[in-house]
């Protein structure tokens, strides 16, 4: 495990990853649903395929802070057997999705080498760098609950890879 960078240890924000199979989409639509009923989310993104790092379909999203207490007890209440992965955000993309991470259900063995080789070739130039800074992103909770998502969208394919 790597050590964090100096800021790891500043909480900006909160993730939720929510993880299906072919076989459970439609039970990650209906969570999609009655999240968004429950909370304010935004930095939304659905993959319906798996990614350098996610090694299966997934949605995510950010949660206010404040909703921290409420929304873990929701989501072991609703997931509904779907693993569930809910991580600070620091800045630190690697450590954030390791050591700040809790699961919920089976946890998924996430490719966090295929995380820093994305994230070192961005820093040589070689990916195009129109990433949106997590901290940046965390820092915009004014966005929070201004769009309803739908199972698909995906802002972030605008703006290239992203976690
Ligand atoms: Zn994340």
């Amino acid at each position: 495990m790597s050590e964090p960078s100096s800021d790891a240890r500043k909480i900006i924000g909160w993730h939720c990853h929510v993880y299906f199979t072919r076989e459970t989409r439609d039970v990650a639509v209906r969570l999609n649903e009655s999240v968004q009923d429950a909370f304010r989310i935004w930095d939304y993104r659905w993959l319906d395929k798996g990614n350098p790092m996610h090694p299966a379909p997934m949605f995510r999203f950010q949660f206010l802070p404040e909703d921290l207490a409420r929304f873990v007890e929701w989501i072991t209440l609703n997931r509904d057997g779907l693993s569930v992965l809910v991580h600070a955000i620091t800045g630190d993309n690697y450590f954030d999705h390791d050591y700040n991470a809790m699961w919920l259900g089976k946890p998924l063995t996430l490719d966090l080498e295929g995380l820093r080789r994305m994230e070192d070739s961005m820093a040589r130039g070689e990916l195009p760098k129109t990433l949106v800074p997590s901290t940046q992103v965390a820092a915009g909770a004014e966005a929070a609950g201004q769009v309803r998502y739908k199972p698909g969208d995906d802002p972030h394919l605008q703006s290239g890879p992203n976690n």
